[in-house]
């Protein structure tokens, strides 16, 4: 490994002083050449078994081959919804647990091929701060000895050594000395997590991955905690992987981010480039979602329809597109884009067997019920057909009505703007109507097909540094000689 690694101990590397402080708030632009960490093509699958012998029937792909590099001194962000698999990235990444695939490099050497002693220095030189502050401790250890456990796990005897050194860091993260022998019960969440730094620091890592390090603290705490990490980020000089759901945190605190959905990243960039011109529509919708004091900008969030898909069975192409609002429209089309979405979300429901004639029928009467209009019933059972004397156009006229229903249970538009559109999705719903869902799904598969779902996205350099997976940027946005940083490994 490195010069730091030629330190003569463990013990002497708690007892330095920490670096110089940091005062340039480095940027990508002078960040150093080489990467501390850089994590290429990482995958973490979860078998699903079945029976008595535990036949393997499927896998949760929770991370699904993700790539990005850590500088040293920089903050790193991960971002995504709750399941997107960024805290299993933390975990697999720091080797806590074992990866499906991939490497992980760290200073130059790859973990998972490292010989014994390597893997105890990286160990050593990478930690890791957890969400919830409380059960992080062992309540019968008092905090001097909790914070001082990783000292005694490599190899410092001294008992009296490990208890100055424990105490030292106690100030330094704000508490007191005399805190040393009081136990974890006895402080707050905030100082709980304080403690949580100190233990992290104790053997003078380089590297710190914080997963949702706030996230369980109270508004007003979050903040002091929060200065804490950076300050204590530049005396130490250290690189941190922040991992957060929360945006404006992120903005905040990192001068990178990665944005994670369903197990992949989808976009990377400086965080300030990329929080005022997000290229990925994942990005932009989450960064929609970030409350504004500013009553004009309010009401802006853009909505994503449809459920997060389960990471056993993501979405063909780009695992985005049963969510995506800006999703490429089929070939020879001109939908208005609500329309289109809402099309492919009735393909969707289609598709996972959600729509039949009853209950469609019986959605469209809810909400029809709901909203005072007339009650469908399809076939000839309705009002207005019963008294038609005509019993096909009574047919006809039923069958329109229970369509028309039914775009309405859907949000569909009345009409779509383009009316050979239109006419393809009206005989879907025919179909739908007359008991033929899977004809429907095909048609509505044929005639509406996008390269959303047929082509998975590629990682497309944005500009230097910055990178995002969409069809939308495919061959038209790449600057000029940037190439992707990161992104899903062939
Ligand atoms: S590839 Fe298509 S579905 Fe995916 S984010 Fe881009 S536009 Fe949306």
């Amino acid at each position: 490994m490195t010069d730091r690694d030629d330190d003569p101990s463990v013990a002497d590397r708690a007892d330095e002083p920490p670096a110089t402080a940091r005062s340039d708030g480095r940027s990508t632009a002078d960040r150093p050449d080489d990467p501390l960490l850089c994590v290429r093509g990482l995958k973490k699958h979860y078998p699903i078994t079945e029976g008595v012998l535990r036949r393997e029937v499927g896998r949760v792909r929770a991370v699904d081959g993700i790539s990005f590099d850590v500088y040293p001194g920089e903050t790193f962000g991960i971002v995504g919804e709750s399941g997107c698999g960024k805290s299993t990235a933390a975990t697999t990444l720091l080797g806590l647990e074992a990866p499906t695939d991939g490497e992980v490099l760290f200073d130059g050497v790859d973990v998972s091929a490292a010989s014994k002693t390597e893997r105890k220095r990286f160990r050593r030189r990478a930690q890791m701060i957890f969400q919830d502050p409380t059960t992080s401790f062992d309540p019968r250890m008092s905090v001097g000895e909790s914070v001082a456990e990783p000292l005694r796990i490599h190899g410092m005897r001294d008992r009296d050594r490990r208890r100055r050194i424990a105490q030292n860091l106690l100030e330094r993260v704000g508490l007191s000395a005399d805190d040393v022998d009081r136990y974890p019960h006895e402080f707050s969440g905030g100082q709980k997590q304080r403690i949580g730094l100190a233990r992290a620091l104790v053997l003078n890592p380089d590297l710190i991955v914080a997963d949702e390090p706030v996230s369980a603290l109270d508004v007003s705490i979050q903040a002091e905690i929060l200065a804490l990490m950076r300050r204590l980020q530049e005396e130490f000089d250290l690189a941190v992987v922040f991992i957060s759901h929360n945006l404006g945190v992120v903005r905040e605190v990192c001068d990178r981010v990665a944005v994670m959905y369903l197990g992949e990243i989808v976009e990377v960039g400086p965080t300030e480039r990329l929080f005022a011109d997000p290229q990925h529509p994942y990005t932009r919708a989450l960064l929609s979602s970030i409350p504004t004091p500013d009553p004009r900008k309010r009401g802006r969030g853009i909505e994503l329809t449809g459920d997060v898909p389960s990471p056993s069975d993501p979405p063909s192409g780009c695992r985005f597109h049963t969510r995506c609002p800006e999703i490429v429209q089929p070939d020879g089309y001109e939908f208005e884009q609500t329309g289109w979405r809402r099309v492919m979300d009735l393909r969707a429901k289609l598709n996972r067997g959600e729509v039949d004639r009853e209950s469609a029928l019986e959605l469209a009467a809810a909400h029809s019920a709901a909203t005072g209009g007339a009650a469908a019933t399809g076939g000839t059972g309705g009002t207005d057909a019963g008294a038609a004397s005509d019993g096909t156009r009574a047919t006809e006229a039923s069958t329109r009505e229970a369509r028309a229903a039914i775009r309405r249970a859907f949000d569909l538009p009345a009409a779509l703007t383009d009316e050979r559109a239109d006419a393809v999705l009206s005989e879907a719903l025919g179909l739908i109507v007359d008991g033929d869902s899977g004809g429907a799904a095909a048609l509505l598969a044929d005639e509406f097909s996008t390269p959303c779902e047929r082509r998975e996205p590629r990682p497309t350099g944005v500009a230097d540094g910055w990178s995002a997976a969409c069809h939308l940027l495919d061959g038209s946005r790449r600057a000029e000689g940037a190439e992707p940083v990161t992104g899903r490994e062939d």
